[in-house]
């Protein structure tokens, strides 16, 4: 039995979605309520690695480091996945302290961790590198962590597969609620925490099945409750879990909301271009299409065409992720004369047409705040094309949000946009397209705002959270 304090980490759960099924949901809708509704923002880039490297340590992203920006501006293309170990985070979490203070843990597949380690409680690791590891090792037969259910990831790679798709979400998620299950009723531990995976992708891949304001809902089909239902079936457990322990501290957190990904795109280096921040190689405006440029252009309708016909969600996916061939499709360094260009669409949102972002500038840049300023103040204006509405939410120089050791890894500039539109890399006669690719590949994207939190039997002081603020939650909780 868990003495002190129940945490339940759910990745991607989105306080909006939540209030759109609140009648489905009685017991995460009913602890929102209980709560008034506090907001919790998501770290920058709302991702899930550093998100959840932030509740681990209470550290922002630039303090911990686990980020990753590709500069398409590098000389050489040095687009690397993100690569660490369990290094960045032993001895750092909020379990190892809790141990250092004779605090018991019970950590259940918990993200981020690889091969994990031996801890004063227990641990039972994510799939990796083709295992699943408990500690202490003898419990391991006890738990029998199901390497063929939660190791699955991508096995279903095309759209006439999604019913295996959902199928695999939903045999993840009860393995997931299984072992957090024992964990709780045999564990003597006084803190439990468990991390649930499956909110997150199946946001991904079946937003557009779910939501009839999606330009690419198919009309009424067979996967229209997928997202629902999953969030129920969180839902129940979190019953469970507070019939069970009527008592004892429940805290329940997402590492970052869940929507649309941007339907629509804007081109952000288009206007850097008629700001005069650069320039097209050859100069002009870039209208010119080097024969390299059409020959992109050529591959990446072709690809739309295969993701309309078929659809390959996962597997294109993949390789976007890990291939830079497919990068330097969307985003090449070669577009650009470098020696006139200051300033360039970050990497991150051009890539993944999210609605936030950021502006890198270029090395040879003498004063960077100086002209990180003059480009805020060009660009804090813009409005969307035939509306009213400024484009950007907000729009900083970098070093006045974060200032961690770890800042160099971000561009100078970043954004949020209006949630609508998503940064698009190539230059053209338009700003404003109603129109994008990625969006096809993986319909749900990541949201700043709109985590969630929720407790029972665990008072919250504020209306308005941090990311990094979990972490003192957590350690305020085991305080009294
Ligand atoms: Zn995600």
């Amino acid at each position: 039995m868990i003495k002190k304090l129940i945490i339940l980490g759910i990745d991607g759960m989105d306080k909006d979605v939540v209030v759109r099924y609140k009648d489905k949901l009685p017991h995460l809708y009913g602890l929102m309520k209980k709560n008034g509704f506090p907001h919790l923002t998501s770290v920058f880039p709302a991702d899930t690695m550093p998100a959840w490297s932030t509740i681990y340590t209470g550290m922002d992203p630039s303090e911990h480091g686990i980020i990753n920006f590709v500069n398409v501006g590098a000389k050489n293309n040095t687009y690397k996945p993100l690569v660490f170990d369990d290094s960045a985070f032993k001895g750092k979490t909020f379990w190892d302290v809790l141990n250092q203070h004779g605090i018991s843990c019970a950590v259940i597949l918990p993200m981020n961790i690889k091969e994990g380690w031996e801890i004063n409680g227990l641990m039972i690791t994510r799939p990796y590198e083709g295992k699943i590891r408990v500690y202490p090792q003898n419990r391991e037969s006890f738990y029998n962590p199901r390497f063929d259910i939660l190791g699955t990831e991508g096995k279903f790679t095309s759209e006439k597969d999604l019913a295996g798709l959902r199928d695999e979400f939903f045999a993840k998620v009860n393995e997931e609620i299984r072992l957090t299950r024992l964990a709780i009723e045999n564990e003597d531990a006084d803190v439990l925490f468990s991390y649930f995976s499956t909110t997150d992708g199946i946001q991904h891949d079946f937003w557009r099945h779910c939501d009839p304001n999606h330009p690419e809902y198919p009309g009424s089909n067979e996967y229209g409750n997928v997202i629902r239902d999953m969030y129920v079936a969180m839902d129940e457990y979190v019953g469970e879990v507070m019939e069970k322990q009527p008592d004892t501290p429940l805290l329940i957190m997402s590492d970052h909301g869940h929507g649309a990904r941007p339907v629509y795109t804007v081109r952000i280096n288009e206007l850097l271009r008629r700001g005069g921040f650069l320039t097209p190689k050859g100069g002009g405006d870039g209208s010119k299409p080097s024969a390299k440029k059409k020959i992109k252009k050529a591959i990446k309708k072709a690809a739309l065409g295969i993701v309309k016909g078929i659809g390959l969600p996962k597997w294109a996916m993949k390789l976007a992720k890990k291939f830079p061939v497919w990068k330097s499709l969307f985003a090449s360094a070669a577009d650009f004369d470098w020696d006139k260009t200051q300033a360039y669409l970050s990497d991150l949102s051009a890539l993944k047409n999210y609605s936030y972002g950021g502006i890198r500038l270029n090395d040879n840049v003498a004063d960077k705040d100086a002209l990180a300023d003059k480009i805020i103040e060009y660009l804090k204006p813009v409005k969307i094309e035939s509306e009213e509405k400024n484009l950007f939410e907000w729009i900083v120089r970098t070093n006045t949000f974060y200032h961690g050791p770890y800042l160099n890894k971000y561009p100078e500039i970043i954004y949020q946009m209006d949630e609508r539109w998503g940064g698009e890399w190539e230059l053209g006669k338009n700003v404003f397209e109603k129109g994008g690719f990625m969006y096809m590949m993986s319909p749900g994207g990541h949201r700043w705002r709109t985590a969630v939190l929720m407790t029972n039997n665990l008072k919250l002081e504020k209306q308005n959270y941090e990311m990094t603020d979990i972490y003192e939650i957590i350690m305020g909780a085991l305080d009294q």
